[in-house]
């Protein structure tokens, strides 16, 4: 049976990276895989790239009021049609920008296609909140598995700091419009003590 996968971490814990290993590791058996993100992630966008150099364009994105499981259908029926055999796997990168809607279908295309769903994302935002695609994803998921990386001190990173000009902020959307200040908008990885270090005690 097909199992949907969340594999989360903090901001740098190489989640691309592992995600295009993953779609590597299917392909090199002949199989063929589907690469998706929502489309809320403008940087970009329409590919997926790993901070080791890698990077590959996405097969589709999702829009926030997107079905998964049609658009789904349709790039797993043109692959039939082009290479007369299934897809192996879908793959989502920034798995935390999916509603949570979006996430309960993601199941039902598990359950009831067959197909393995691996999605990959961030657990919290700069603000220590669950994305509401990850909440549900701690949900839903067949298997959990954290990726780690370490804060600046040496602990392992759980946090997600939000830098604007090089300092902190703990105040702001959910999601930076970076894309308007790519050169302003930062996050750290940290662990909790250094994260409330900086925060003088905030959670949020
Ligand atoms: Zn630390």
């Amino acid at each position: 049976m097909a199992k949907l996968y969340f594999r989360y971490g903090a901001m740098n814990s190489g989640k691309s990276t592992a995600l295009l290993q993953a779609a590597y590791n299917y392909e090199e058996r002949g199989q063929h895989v589907l690469l998706a993100k929502p489309e809320i992630d403008t940087k970009g966008a329409g590919q997926i790239s790993s901070r080791l150099g890698v990077q590959r364009d996405v097969d589709f994105l999702i829009a926030p009021d997107a079905d998964v499981r049609r658009v789904f259908a349709e790039h797993r029926a043109r692959v039939r049609a082009e290479t007369g055999s299934d897809v192996a796997c879908l793959l989502i990168d920034e798995a935390q920008f999916l509603t949570p809607d979006q996430v309960d279908d993601l199941l039902r295309i598990v359950v009831s296609e067959n197909v393995p769903v691996l999605a990959y994302g961030i657990r919290t935002d700069f603000q220590t909140r669950a994305f509401p695609g990850s909440a549900r994803l701690m949900e839903l998921a067949h298997s959990l598995e954290e990726l780690k990386t370490i804060c600046r001190c040496g602990r392992k990173a759980l946090f997600n700091a939000r830098l604007v000009s090089g300092r902190f902020v703990f105040e702001g959307d959910q999601v930076a419009i970076d894309e308007l200040a790519p050169d302003r908008v930062t996050y750290e990885s940290m662990c909790a003590e250094c994260y409330l270090r900086e925060s003088a005690g905030r959670l949020a």
